[in-house]
């Protein structure tokens, strides 16, 4: 009886990922939603967006005191955003490594960022850093019509 415990105990995550402006313009949306696929976890909410400025300066509202705060907002309300709620097992972590350094120049190749960026202004994408703050973004993204309860036919064969 005990793997199933131990299955048990283990927490459904939900975390907020976003395909930054720079990566819609650059065309790079079907590339990165095609990793997070690929790996397994459950998209649970997708749209493109025009992000209005009080959503950006809610969601990055920890970083308000920084210099770079005034050039953030305006790049990621400069084009639309494609918003993402993915959830699993471990996704919070797993898409922070999947995703790379916030410098790009210090991500590991393999990484979204190391692969695709060059600066840290123009990163490409963005993932929720804590479970907690997985919800809280998910939550500030995405009415709740917008997200959807399903059961991928593919889920026996990703985990036992
Ligand atoms: N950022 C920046 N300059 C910096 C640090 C961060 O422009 O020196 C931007 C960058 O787009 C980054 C975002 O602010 O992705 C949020 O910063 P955070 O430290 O939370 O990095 P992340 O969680 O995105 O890796
Ligand atoms: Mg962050």
């Amino acid at each position: 009886f005990l793997p199933h415990l131990v299955a048990s105990l283990e927490q459904v995550e939900q975390t907020y990922v976003m395909v930054k402006p720079d990566g819609v313009q650059r065309g790079l949306v079907g590339e990165i939603i095609s990793r997070f696929e690929r790996k397994g976890f459950k998209l649970t909410g997708l749209k493109l967006f025009q992000c209005p400025k009080e959503l950006a300066e809610e969601h990055y509202k920890d970083l308000k005191a920084k210099a770079f705060y005034p050039s953030l907002i305006d790049y990621i309300t400069s084009g639309p955003v494609v918003c993402m709620a993915w959830e699993g097992v471990g996704v919070v972590a797993s898409a922070r490594k999947l995703i790379g350094s916030t410098d790009p120049l210090q991500a590991e190749p393999g990484t979204i960022r190391g692969d695709l960026a060059v600066q840290t202004g123009r990163n490409v994408i963005h993932g929720s850093d804590s479970p907690e703050n997985g919800k809280r973004e998910t939550a500030l993204w995405f009415k709740e019509g917008e997200l959807c309860e399903w059961t991928p036919v593919q889920a026996p064969w990703l985990r036992e």
